[in-house]
């Protein structure tokens, strides 16, 4: 009997110290995430191929096989689970076939045979199960082999070193807050714009791993060293937004800016033209909730608007609108618009392109170019925020 608690308690330390380990190794910044691949694509047959290293495969918790070498993995949605082939055999029916990289190092390449679409390569390991009527594609990777295929998405392959820091910076902080927002779906974040747009691993540019390593673990946090919402978007047309003026939520590091440097940059101008009666009809049509209607409609008010400045509202003696529901409506590149009269059209003469709020890519880009770190810029565009490293946030919380 004694004997018995003594097995039991050694295997429980055992165990205790083997999670222990992982729980550590998981620490700091080399946090594993489950990243949805192919989020918005309904792919019913992939293949994956090993590109890099020795993996472990698994179907339902059994242990398959050890891949060592090449070889080539089919999954069908068939119902409810997936039917896998390897290199040619029927393996069966499953519910989640999983592929474990065995070293540092390991990667795939992996493709829609659906879509017939080229091969995408990543780092880490891969699980395929069933999802609402597609497959469910889950990429397991350490977040800073996560992070240069990101950068390479978001920002393409011809920037300068310097920018692709303030990239990496942005995503390993958004990817460190958003972790989870996916959970319900079993994974951290997809593989498209709702998240971050991550297609594959960096192979083009080395400047771009090397700027995730020169940052490695460095995250923003704000003055209560709370990791910032670390917005971005194309170009401001020469003014940021105020985060309150957009989506009613007051940020103390997401603060309207003069913005210089994004001038004559790709986005800066835009023009477009609508019917006057359209315009006219439009703010005599919209519901009450998005007019301050004083009295009843005038339809021959003054279209005429400047913007200065930026503004909130659209407004007149006659009624107020938000510039957010113009933008959306019309579908226009930006809120920071003029409006004039020409014939029987009215004419948007606006400036930048996005939602205004937070780091304003094209400008980011001028100021690399003209020699500023990536630490000024961001400094520029969040305001009071504060370079860490994720492992020192309990650190200077507890200050
Ligand atoms: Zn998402
Ligand atoms: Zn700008």
């Amino acid at each position: 009997m004694q004997k018995g608690i003594n097995i039991v308690c050694s295997y429980c330390m055992r165990t205790f110290f083997a999670v222990l380990l992982i729980c550590i190794s998981l620490s700091g910044w080399s946090q594993k995430l489950r990243i949805g691949l192919y989020f918005v694509s309904k792919v019913k047959t992939v293949e994956v191929n090993q590109d890099n290293g020795s993996y472990l495969m698994t179907a339902d918790s059994q242990v398959v096989d050890t891949l060592t070498g090449k070889f080539s993995f089919i999954a069908y949605a068939k119902g409810e689970q997936i039917r896998a082939r390897l290199d040619g055999n029927d393996l069966g029916t499953y519910h989640t076939v999983k592929f474990t990289p065995l070293e540092d190092s390991t990667g795939f390449k992996i493709r829609s045979l659906t879509h017939k679409s080229k091969y995408r390569y990543y780092w880490g390991g891969v699980e395929v199960s069933m999802g609402e009527g597609k497959l469910k594609i889950i990429n397991t990777v350490d977040i800073e082999d996560y992070l240069p295929g990101v950068v390479e998405s978001e920002s393409g392959i011809n920037e300068r070193a310097e920018y692709y820091k303030i990239q990496a910076t942005i995503s390993r902080t958004y990817a460190r807050a958003q972790a989870g927002k996916h959970a319900l779906e079993g994974f951290d974040l997809c593989d498209h714009t709702h998240c971050q747009v991550y297609r594959k691993r960096s192979r083009k540019n080395p400047e771009i791993p090397k700027a995730v390593k020169d940052t490695e673990g460095l995250v923003l946090v704000d003055s209560d060293i709370n990791l910032i919402s670390a917005l971005f978007f194309s170009n401001c047309g020469g003014q940021t937004c105020n985060s309150e003026n957009v989506w009613n939520t007051e940020m103390s590091y997401l603060r309207s800016v003069k913005d210089p440097f994004c001038k004559n940059m790709p986005h800066y101008y835009w023009k477009k033209e609508v019917p006057k009666t359209k315009w006219i009809n439009y703010m005599r049509n919209k519901t009450p909730d998005y007019f301050k209607l004083n009295g009843s409609f005038d339809e021959n008010f003054d279209v005429e608007f400047d913007q200065g400045k930026r503004r909130v509202y659209y407004s007149n003696p006659g009624f107020t609108v938000p510039l957010t529901a113009i933008r959306s409506d019309f579908k226009l590149r930006s809120t920071f618009f003029t409006i004039t009269e020409s014939g029987d059209n009215i004419v948007f003469r606006g400036r930048g392109f996005g939602h205004g709020v937070g780091l304003c890519q094209e400008g980011a880009m001028k100021m690399a170019d003209l020699g500023y770190s990536y630490l000024e810029i961001l400094k520029f565009y969040y305001t009071g925020i504060h370079l860490i490293h994720v492992d020192d946030m309990e650190f200077f919380k507890m200050d």
